[in-house]
């Protein structure tokens, strides 16, 4: 959005350097795909190469029609199959091989373009007019919008369930190439190409980061954040740590796959956590809430809400029959019900919660989360699923 106005309204503002519009969307490439080896991200890695080849064909001297078949129809359908393509490195076997495929598909188009093999002579002779106009509607112009349909199609197909940074940096790049090169702007191309290298080398970042910071099975920040985020809070703050009650016997019970489903829905409703309480896995099944500016008290109030949607949440499992020892176990109960056929069951799940706030000068997060600690074993020892306050 705001590349599109800063392209848009591109006579207002003072005139850039024409070196600019020159080096920049090369420099701006040359990051991202430094970037990307340096990180390994060979979809990223990929897609610089498509892009720095858009950019040698859109300065070549050819039909408009051509070029847009191959801009706005090839490229955004190579960049729809880099984006389902699984991350396995540049270095591997894998990565080589598919960045010779992408390297010899460039390669011929460049040669048969210099050749000019693939031109029909009609494309490039001076045209007459009825002909041009029968070319508006030429086959080029049919095929390329009929690719770009398809990759966008199958881009947003693919935002539905894939959520990373890596997977969007993708795809806004894609449509940043199709925007610049649709936008009948002076040097929306070169402003286009520029962000949609630069935001793909961010997202970079961002994957690099949410790798360090984030843990993969819940989504949700862990404990390194946490020490991190200790370091921004002020005076008044309250700290809580959650866990799972039962859990082993859960797992032992169910499974160790429901049991990671169980800590996803677990993990999801401790992240919607009403008054501002940021969401962390401290770690295995247990999570921990900061309320920057808040009391103990009132961060009660929003743990207890957690605590009983949790507790009233109910998730469908299908089991096999004979799945596990644990309907070895109980075999006789689920044998009743005739449990040859698939059967679905029901399970939940509770936590405790104990919270406790700053309630002395000179105590440090790190002593606020031990007493909330506390108050989560007095809440163990309370029977569970309940929260407990630091006395
Ligand atoms: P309590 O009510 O006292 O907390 O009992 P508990 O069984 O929950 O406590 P305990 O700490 O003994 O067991 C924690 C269990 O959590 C053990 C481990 O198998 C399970 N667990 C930890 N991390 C994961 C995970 O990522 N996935 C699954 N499925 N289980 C996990
Ligand atoms: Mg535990
Ligand atoms: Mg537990």
């Amino acid at each position: 959005m705001a590349v599109s106005v800063v392209a848009l309204n591109l006579q207002r503002l003072p005139p850039a350097p024409d070196t600019l519009w020159l080096i920049g969307p090369s420099v701006a490439l040359a990051i991202s795909c430094t970037l990307a080896l340096a990180y390994n991200r060979s979809r990223v890695f990929f897609s610089c190469i498509t892009l720095a080849f858009c950019l040698w064909l859109h300065g070549q001297k050819m039909p408009p029609d051509f070029k847009e078949l191959i801009i706005i129809g090839l490229v955004p359908l190579s960049f729809l199959l880099i984006c389902f393509f699984r991350e396995r490195g540049v270095f591997t076997t894998q990565g080589l091989i598919r960045l010779l495929v992408i390297t010899m598909a460039i390669a011929l188009t460049i040669y048969l373009i210099e050749r000019r093999w693939i031109l029909p002579g009609l494309l490039t002779d001076p045209l007459g007019d009825p002909v041009s106009l029968v070319l508006q509607y030429s086959p080029f112009h049919q095929v390329a919008s009929l690719l770009l349909a398809i990759s966008i199609v199958g881009c947003i197909i693919l935002l539905g369930f894939d959520h990373t940074p890596i997977t969007q940096g993708l795809t806004t790049a894609l449509g940043g190439l199709v925007l610049g090169y649709i936008l009948a702007v002076e040097h929306a191309w070169e402003i286009f190409l520029m962000a949609s290298s630069l935001y793909m080398a961010a997202n970079i970042i961002r994957d690099s980061y949410n790798m360090a910071y984030r843990d993969e099975l819940t989504g949700l920040p862990h404990r390194r954040a946490l020490s991190e985020l200790f370091d921004s809070l002020g005076s008044t703050y309250s700290l809580a740590m959650l866990d799972v009650d039962h859990f082993k016997k859960f797992n032992d019970a169910h499974g160790h796959d429901i049991g990671d489903q169980v800590l996803q829905m677990v993990a999801s409703r401790i992240g919607k956590v009403g008054g501002g309480g940021q969401a962390f896995r401290y770690g295995g099944e247990e999570f921990s809430v900061v309320f920057a500016r808040m009391n103990k008290e009132d961060a009660f109030y929003h743990l207890d809400e957690v605590r009983k949607s949790i507790e009233n949440y109910e998730m469908v499992i299908r089991k096999e029959p004979r799945q596990n020892e644990a309907d070895e176990s109980t075999g006789k109960k689920q044998r009743k019900k005739g449990s040859f056929r698939r059967a679905s069951e029901k399970v939940s799940v509770t936590i405790s919660i104990g919270v406790a706030d700053r309630s002395a000068s000179g105590q440090t997060p790190f002593d606020v989360l031990k007493a909330a600690d506390k108050a989560l074993y007095v809440a163990k020892k309370a029977g569970r699923n309940k929260v407990s306050m630091s006395s």
